[in-house]
Parts: structure tokens; sequence; C-alpha cells
């Protein structure tokens, strides 16, 4: 199989350290990253701090592009993965997460385009940031203090996917589900729950289907059965719902 040939997008949520910024512009041509978005960072990305910090990686900082919700860093790329040191409990369903590695080998060379995204060195990510993204990455690490400096998160996972874009793969048996058949069957599938699922509950259902789907995903064949279900399952609540008003 060819290597991987995909886009990468590093998009830093509310970046609160120019040092780190700096070496972040570094690892970006270190690893020859596609685009940087920052989304309402908390220093002066341009600074002379930050350029003397990304060294020879200041062009990079030149490319930064500053935009103003994390919704806007995430638009054109087909796979949003964020990271988080914090793991969460078997109830807890945005925090069920990947490892680096199996992003890079086996999740990310299934799309043309994919953004990872990085928190805040003070308090991370959001849960509603976490949940605006199709799966969560953690670098496993020291379980009493699994929480690296920012920049270091970032070389970790882009050395992973450096590694995924430039590396030989061995050949995958079976065709994966693609991106738009992903979206199609969420969008059927959340459709069903807004009409069986209370009101308070139906956020974490669907960040649990949204996850659930992008971090398997199902093969080809599987996709199709499953939209075949979905389709009827969303049409006939419709006909439910509509034969008792
Ligand atoms: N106190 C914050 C720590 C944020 S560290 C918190 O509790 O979330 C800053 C960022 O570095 C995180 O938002 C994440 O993007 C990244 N990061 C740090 N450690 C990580 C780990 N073990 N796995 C994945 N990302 C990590």
């Amino acid at each position: 199989m060819q290597p991987w040939r995909g886009r990468v997008r590093l998009v830093l949520v509310g970046t609160e350290g120019e040092i780190n910024l700096g070496f972040i512009a570094r690892l970006a041509a270190n690893f020859a990253v596609d685009e940087v978005y920052l989304v309402k960072p908390r220093v002066d990305p341009w600074s002379d701090e930050v350029r003397r910090f990304a060294a020879h990686g200041a062009y990079m900082v030149d490319r930064f592009q500053v935009v103003e919700s994390l919704d806007e860093a995430l638009r054109g790329v087909e796979l949003a993965a964020c990271t988080s040191a914090r793991v969460g409990q078997r109830g807890d369903v945005l925090r069920h997460p990947v490892t680096p590695r199996r992003l890079a080998e086996e999740i990310a060379p299934r799309y043309r385009s994919i953004a990872v995204v990085f928190g805040r060195e003070s308090v991370g990510l959001t849960r509603d940031e976490i949940a605006r993204c199709h799966l969560l990455v953690t670098i496993p690490a020291n379980p009493e203090y699994p929480v690296l400096n920012l920049s270091h998160a970032v070389a970790i996972i882009l050395y992973e996917l450096w590694l995924a874009r430039s590396g030989e793969k061995a050949a995958k048996p079976v065709e994966e589900a693609n991106a738009e058949s992903l979206e199609r069957i969420y969008s059927l599938l959340a459709r069903a729950a807004e009409r069986l699922v209370d009101r308070e509950r139906l956020p974490q259902v669907l960040a649990a289907l949204r996850h659930l789907l992008w971090r398997c995903p199902p093969t080809a064949g599987e996709a199709s059965v499953l939209y075949q279900l979905a389709k009827k399952l969303a049409k006939a609540l419709e006909e439910r719902e509509a034969g008792r008003q």
C-alpha cells in the first residue's frame, strides 16, 4: 500500500505560551504539517519570542491562520481528532481515547485530511470542544502524572503521523467506510435518537454514536448494512410520529 498522503492541519486552541507556540511552529516544519490554525490565541502569535523559538521553522509562523472558533478551524477537514491526557471512566463516553499510533496507522489513512486539536496549557479543551471532534487521542503516560507539556504532546503526535505518512504500511484486507458514508449513518441515527432519547441524555448519546463510528470505523460492507437499517429506523419513527398526529 502507498504511504498515506492526506493533509494534516494542526489546530491549537487558546495557546497561552509564546515559547510553546515557537516550539510548535518548529515542529510543524520538522514534520511538514500543511496548515496551522490558532483558535483565539492568548499571546501574539507573531512576536519575536515566538519566532526565536521557532528557529528555522519561522516560516510556519508566517503561515499561522488565526480564527475565532473551533468550528472555523475544522472547516474543510474530514476528520477532527482532539487530544487530552484525561481518560474517562466507562460512563464518560467523551473520553474513550485511541493512542497516537492507532490514529496515525489505522484511522488517519482513511481520510484525505485530518485536524489534530490541542488544548490550552492551563485547562486543556472543554467538553464541548471534545464533543465537536470525531475522536479523542491520548498519549499513554505515567498514570500518576500523564499531562505532558503542550509542545511535547504535539511532537509525539506529529511524529506518529509523520511515520505513517512516510512509511510503507501493510495492505489492508478490506475496504473501510469512507467519511461520507460515516456522516450519512451518523445523521440518520442522530435523527432516530432525537425521537427516542430524553433531551438531557441526547448530547451524550450523540457523542457516543459519533465517537463509536469514527473510532471503529466499520468496513464499507458493514457501513452499507448499517445505513440501510438506520434509514428504516428513522423512517419507521417518522411514520409512527405522523400516525400519532
Ligand atoms: N491541565 C490541563 C492540561 C493541558 S496540557 C488539563 O487538565 O487538560 C495542554 C494540552 O497538551 C492538552 O490540552 C492536550 O492537547 C495536550 N496533552 C498534554 N498531555 C497529553 C497526553 N498525555 N495525551 C494527549 N494530549 C496531551
